[in-house]
């Protein structure tokens, strides 16, 4: 599991250039739930093999008092340390130390988080000047570092991982799941219908062995067998047992949604029919896009809507969730168990395209088959040459063609390969990438 990394300080100390600087500007903000995370932002950093997950956090008070605009930004970035493996603390360099700086450290004390204390903007200071007058905030070292400059950041990283307790060596690669077994992360807003939907399905099958977490860093895994196909059922939702059943105790937590998503072969992603397609379920499902993975969609609570509002939410989900329409979608109801068999088949279907192994002859001939039936348009000098292709990867699959001039091939062609390539591999549930390699 990704280990959780927040960003803590008050405002102007440089926490969103250092947060930009860990998750490279491009693709920062991966998950920005609206409405929900208000100066929450997530991002995927790594260091060295290390993948990590950065949370950058509004300015903190953590005293802010009753209708003060920043109570609401301290209740966030409580949530994002509780959420947090080991804090960074951010102070300012340049500025010099702050009363809000005292009580910042002082919460952080109290709550014997794992925390590093980084002087931030310290590039051209000496060396004493940048940091000697925060030690009184009793926190231990502090580092100098330059967050705009890039100065400093990476031992920054390495020494808040140091701190990570239970954190595997960098290159102890996770461990597999059993070959065979499918790991399945329900995902979703609260209220969707989740729990139901999980306990109307382990009502039904033989739970074969449970887990209940012993550290944070530990996700509930729950082995399940149907149809003879093993399963793992990864938490996502907070869910926890209480007598025979599971409920969501917890609030929704974005970083236990990024990190399901993250661990699973397969994402079921749940939608509540009465609500339609929210903002939320569309971050869900960039989400799980940019991640990868297998997904099935199912609209739940399809009891409870009428034929106006049926009509409305595919019509949504055809124009808010067009990304993902490589995905089976299923109209089901959890809680009259109607239309669940189905679900099944499409994650085992899933499943198996996301793993599909392609040969590199097989792959070839339908490349040249496509080229032949539809060539790539002529464009600029000439017309890109497309020579063979192999596969790049699994989960998702990944298709790399070789050849000359690729990058001039235009995106329309990209997805008429794409289409001629699910079809013939039976690509259903995964996405589908396809890269080039031009030799000039
Ligand atoms: P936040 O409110 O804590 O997220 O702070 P920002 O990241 O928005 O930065 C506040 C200001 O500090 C901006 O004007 C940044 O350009 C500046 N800043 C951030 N990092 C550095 C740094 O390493 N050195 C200097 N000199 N300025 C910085
Ligand atoms: P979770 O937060 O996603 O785990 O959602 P829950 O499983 O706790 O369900 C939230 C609410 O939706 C509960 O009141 C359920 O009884 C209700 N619910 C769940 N599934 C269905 C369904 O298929 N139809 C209807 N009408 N209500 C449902």
């Amino acid at each position: 599991m990704k280990p959780v990394i927040a960003l803590v300080g008050r405002p102007n100390v440089g926490k969103s250039t250092l947060f930009n600087r860990l998750t490279g500007t491009r693709d920062a903000i991966v998950a920005d739930f609206a409405g929900l995370t208000r100066d929450r932002h997530y991002g995927n950093g790594r260091v060295g093999k290390r993948e990590v997950i950065v949370i950058d956090t509004g300015g903190f008070e953590p005293d802010a008092g009753e209708g003060s605009i920043y109570r609401e930004m301290a209740k966030q970035t409580r949530q994002a340390v509780a959420e947090s493996d080991v804090v960074i603390f951010v102070v300012d360099a340049r500025a010099g130390l702050s009363a809000q700086d005292h009580d910042i450290a002082n919460y952080l004390r109290r709550l014997g988080k794992p925390c590093v204390l980084v002087a931030n903007k310290a590039e051209g200071m000496t060396s004493g000047a940048q940091t000697v007058e925060f030690f009184e905030l009793g926190l231990g070292e502090v580092l100098p570092v330059s967050a705009a400059h890039g100065q400093g950041v990476r031992s920054m990283l390495e020494i808040a991982l140091e701190r990570v307790p239970g954190l595997p060596p960098e290159d102890e690669d996770e461990p597999e799941a059993e070959p065979g077994v499918i790991r399945l992360a329900v995902a979703g807003r609260p209220n969707v219908g989740k729990s139901t939907l999980i306990n109307a399905w382990l009502g039904e099958e033989r739970l074969v062995a449970f887990d209940m977490p012993g550290t944070t860093r530990d996700a509930i895994k729950v082995p399940f067998e149907r149809n003879g196909q093993k399963f793992e059922l990864i938490d996502t939702a907070g869910l926890r047992r209480k007598g025979k059943v599971f409920e969501a105790i917890e609030k929704f937590s974005v970083v236990k949604t990024l990190q399901a998503i993250e661990n699973a072969h397969v994402v079921l992603l749940l939608l509540d029919a009465t609500q339609g397609v929210t903002d939320q379920d569309a971050h869900i499902a960039g989400y799980i896009l940019e991640s990868g993975r297998a997904v099935v969609l199912a609209i739940n609570k399809w009891d409870a809507v009428d034929a106006y509002q049926r009509e409305q939410i595919e019509r949504q989900i055809e124009t808010r969730l067009a990304f993902l329409k490589f995905a089976s979608l299923h109209l089901i109801s959890a809680r009259k168990r109607q239309g669940l068999a189905p679900v099944w088949k499409s994650i085992a279907q899933a499943h198996a395209s996301a793993m599909r192994k392609m040969s590199t002859p097989l792959l070839t001939r339908l490349l040249q088959e496509s080229v032949a039936f539809q060539a790539p348009p002529r464009s600029g000098g000439g017309r890109p040459k497309m020579r063979y292709a192999h596969q790049g990867g699994m989960n998702p699959p990944v298709i790399v063609i070789h050849g000359n001039a690729l990058d001039r091939v235009p995106d329309a062609y990209t997805r008429f390969l794409e289409g001629r390539f699910r079809k013939a591999f039976d690509l259903v549930g995964t996405p589908l990438r396809i890269e080039y390699r031009t030799s000039e």
